[in-house]
């Protein structure tokens, strides 16, 4: 991992923390390793006047919808930091009502949504707070004994936060174990199975440790031997592919594209000898679920087989986790894993086949790395539907 800060670009904001804030996020933003489609968040907190002409500490915070590789300054949404830091206090809170509260914080009604996670900011007591979901920390986290291998690589200067359904209730657990520590001891803050935190008063400091930090995983994940297989892909024949694209469609009641990757890491991922065990886990992190469904398909020499009987199990799948309010989503697998041919994807349009290709791909990548750590081990079953089915999660989707 790459540190891509220069001088000569950073020194153009100078006077200028916004500017400055959105070249980092760029920065972040390019590195797919450490954000991916949507995914991570950054922000600042800046001195602003509200509509009467009174100063005020505004959290300047990553819009949703906004990816941080192409991020602008109007990406972001200003809220008074004090109104978010009053919902921290409550001890409940439905997210729904957090993105009413969190809009009714807006100091522009012209700014984009601000993201879920603008509480968990607002706690973090410094100017600059960087968000990634880096996939070499993640490899390392979601192992049988990932907190202690955390503990092993980051020592005692790092927080490290239980997973928690991400929204409120994650902010909230923030809020609460860190009330009484004296965070000038810490340099980040690790939560389990989601990502990694820093912070500083310096862009250029939060910016760089988050590298450092990514790029320390990547080493040791190196020195323990972990590796992916790669491998060359047997040719995949115009008419498997239209009978797999049929079949698909027909599940999902659209007609869908495909996005084939038979790149040697896809394709050495796909005749993984224990393929069927190791797919079938769960993500990377709970946010990919809402774009890929938890697993994908294995598809078996009956694609149209294998295809329907993912589905009757993604039917089963809700049964056993709904609260009875939830309305089921298609069962239609979003992506595939193809033995000796390499990986698929499914869209709508070649937008999401390409969003969700891209979550595949580094899904196959992370699993394989955490297998030579002792077990690729994602969240439950019951975590990752409460994140598919979430509240806001599923009016995001319809926006889309
Ligand atoms: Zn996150």
């Amino acid at each position: 991992m790459q540190n891509r800060w220069t001088e000569t670009e950073a020194i153009s904001f100078a006077n200028d923390p916004k500017g400055l804030r959105v070249y980092t996020s760029r920065l972040l933003g390019q590195e797919k390793d450490l954000v991916l489609q949507g995914g991570g968040n950054t922000s600042l907190k800046v001195d602003e006047m509200d509509g009467d002409g009174n100063r005020l500490t505004a959290l300047f915070v990553k819009g949703s919808g906004w990816d941080l590789e192409s991020i602008e300054e109007a990406g972001f949404a200003s809220l008074q930091l004090d109104a978010l830091l009053e919902l921290a206090r409550l001890e409940k809170l439905a997210d729904s009502d957090m993105v009413q509260r969190q809009r009714e914080a807006m100091l522009n009604s012209g700014d984009p949504n601000p993201s879920v996670e603008a509480v968990l900011h607002a706690i973090i007591p410094f100017r600059y707070v960087d968000h990634t979901h880096a996939d070499a920390v993640l490899a390392i986290m979601n192992t049988e004994n990932g907190k202690e291998l955390i503990k092993e690589i980051y020592g005692d200067r790092i927080l490290i936060i239980p997973y928690v359904m991400p929204g409120f209730k994650l902010a909230r657990m923030v809020y609460e174990q860190t009330r009484n520590i004296d965070w000038n001891r810490y340099k980040g803050m690790m939560l389990m199975h989601h990502g990694v935190f820093t912070f500083s008063n310096d862009a250029h400091d939060s910016y760089s440790r988050m590298i450092e930090f990514a790029a320390r995983a990547e080493a040791y994940l190196q020195d323990s031997g972990a590796e992916i297989r790669l491998a060359e892909p047997q040719s995949a024949s115009p008419d498997s592919l239209e009978s797999i694209r049929r079949s698909v469609s027909d599940i999902r009641e659209r007609s869908i594209t495909l996005n084939l990757d038979q790149s040697p890491d896809a394709v050495g991922f796909s005749n993984h000898p224990d393929l069927s065990q190791i797919a079938t886990r769960g993500p990377l992190t709970p946010d990919h679920s809402i774009f890929a469904k938890r697993i994908p398909v294995i598809l078996q020499e009956d694609f149209s087989e294998s295809i329907e009987s993912y589905s009757r199990e993604y039917k089963a799948y809700f049964e056993r986790n709904t609260n009875g309010d939830q309305a089921r989503l298609d069962p239609a697998p979003r992506w595939a894993v193809w033995p000796g041919k390499g990986l698929l994807s499914f869209g709508s349009n070649q937008k999401e086949a390409k969003t969700i290709i891209d979550i595949a791909r580094h899904t196959a990548k992370v699993i394989q790395l955490s297998e030579h750590l002792g077990g690729w081990r994602p969240l439950t079953e019951a975590e990752i539907f409460e994140v598919e089915y979430w509240e806001l999660e599923q009016a995001k989707l319809k926006n889309r």
